[in-house]
């Protein structure tokens, strides 16, 4: 029996960092990783602007004028997007938010504290120095680093990208994973089902975890329990994937006969029974160097083992600098006790009450058979193997919001 921690290192090693690297425009480049550290070459704001509607001023002519009692006369209107005038000694600019600053004006006024009065315009409070100005550069000024290679591109960082003008990317392509379901028992949602066969949860669930990593699910294959259908199956998914994860068949039953295929097929088992539950049988393969990861059928474990184990590795596939998300340690909540001989993964929901970061409640049912507390977790508790852990102790949490992302 392998130990989690070791298990978890040993497959994030089962493949290398990716070496290709194409250029897509930036609205399909959320979900993929960057290949090329990114400065920046503008300022921004590129030039200075306003952060209000109201009048740019000089600061000075505020005293000149007498504070608050003498109105002065509005030099010209500017909207954003427009180029000012210089603004000329004891005017206003009447200008918006993003209107560019007119030469000569330093501090912006607003709109609420000014009072329009015949042709002219009095300042109601004193105004600060510089106040409501956005200066060129405040935001980031160009040569520094914007962004590093290895970062999952997501929303934010694209619209960090568009502000600089750029519209095309260097990324890595994303990784074709290929997902192989096992098992005579199993009928495809949507096909009639006899008394004696259930639906396959797994084909749509580890593709849209696959998806949701900004990898690509380009197989989801089903294979009968029988070696000649899953050599075939396995050949097709080595031939035209870069990771086949498989799922189901990796027991020790008469129809676990996924490790002869593979064997078969010249791949070579690297590992094999992992400390941990739910999710024992989980094995790595290479056939032609491609990794294959073999995941335990029963979809609760599936889904947990993905999560934990095969995310790292993909990670790694990807591109990404960040292999392991963060694990963070909450208060765990439990009515009893909670032991095993091996590394327990508890699905847990995290719980955030006024002034506090959150505990942990436990799922009444931690059978690997219940399959409807998985869209009630939110993520994982860990409870080290054969350490008692009881009600109100801290235990390493695995958010799904990190782990699968
Ligand atoms: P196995 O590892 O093939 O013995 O499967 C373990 C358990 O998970 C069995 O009860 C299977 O029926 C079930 N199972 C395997 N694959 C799937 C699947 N794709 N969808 C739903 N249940 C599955
Ligand atoms: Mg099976």
């Amino acid at each position: 029996m392998l130990e989690f921690d070791d298990a978890q290192r040993q497959l994030a090693q089962g493949a290398a960092a990716p070496t290709r690297s194409t250029r897509v425009p930036l609205h399909q480049a959320p979900g993929l990783v960057l290949a090329t550290d990114i400065a920046a070459t503008l300022d921004l704001p590129p030039a200075d602007n306003s952060a209000m509607d109201g009048y740019a001023l000089r600061y000075e002519d505020y005293a000149a004028a007498g504070g608050a009692h003498r109105a002065l006369p509005v030099q010209q209107i500017v909207y954003a997007g427009q180029a000012p005038a210089a603004q000329a000694p004891g005017q206003l600019t009447r200008l918006f938010t993003g209107s560019l600053m007119p030469a000569g004006a330093d501090t912006v006024v607003m709109q609420e504290d000014t009072r329009v009065v015949g042709d002219g315009v009095e300042i109601l409070a004193e105004p600060k120095p510089g106040q409501h100005v956005r200066l060129r550069g405040e935001d980031v000024s160009a040569g520094q680093p914007l962004l590093a290679a290895g970062t999952r591109l997501e929303a934010a960082h694209v619209a960090l990208l568009a502000s600089q003008g750029i519209a095309e990317v260097t990324v890595h392509p994303a990784v074709r994973v290929g997902i192989l379901t096992t098992g005579d028992e199993l009928v495809t949602p949507g096909e009639p089902r006899s008394s004696h066969q259930i639906y396959n949860s797994n084909g749509v669930m580890l593709a849209a975890l696959v998806n949701g990593m900004g990898a690509r699910a380009t197989h989801v294959l089903h294979a009968r329990d029988d070696e000649a259908s899953l050599q075939a199956a396995l050949r097709t998914l080595t031939d035209e994937c870069d990771l086949v994860l498989s799922v189901g068949g990796v027991s020790v039953g008469d129809k676990d006969l996924v490790k002869p295929a593979l064997e078969s097929l010249g791949g070579t088992l690297a590992l094999w029974k992992v400390r941990m539950k739910p999710g024992k049988p989980v094995a790595m393969a290479h056939v032609g160097g491609k990794p294959i990861v073999c995941l335990p059928g029963n979809p609760v474990s599936a889904y947990a083992v993905f999560t934990v184990l095969v995310t790292p590795l993909l990670r790694r596939m990807q591109g990404r600098t960040e292999i392991f998300p963060q694990v963070s340690y909450l208060t765990l909540r439990t009515p009893k006790p909670r032991h095993d001989a091996r590394e327990e993964f508890l699905r847990v929901k995290r719980v955030v009450n006024a002034g506090s970061v959150g505990e942990l409640q436990v799922f009444d049912r931690q059978s690997s058979g219940v399959m409807s507390s998985l869209p009630w977790a939110t993520g994982l508790a860990r409870i080290p193997a054969g350490v008692p852990v009881y009600d109100g102790e801290k235990v390493a949490y695995y958010d799904f919001r990190h782990w699968q992302a």
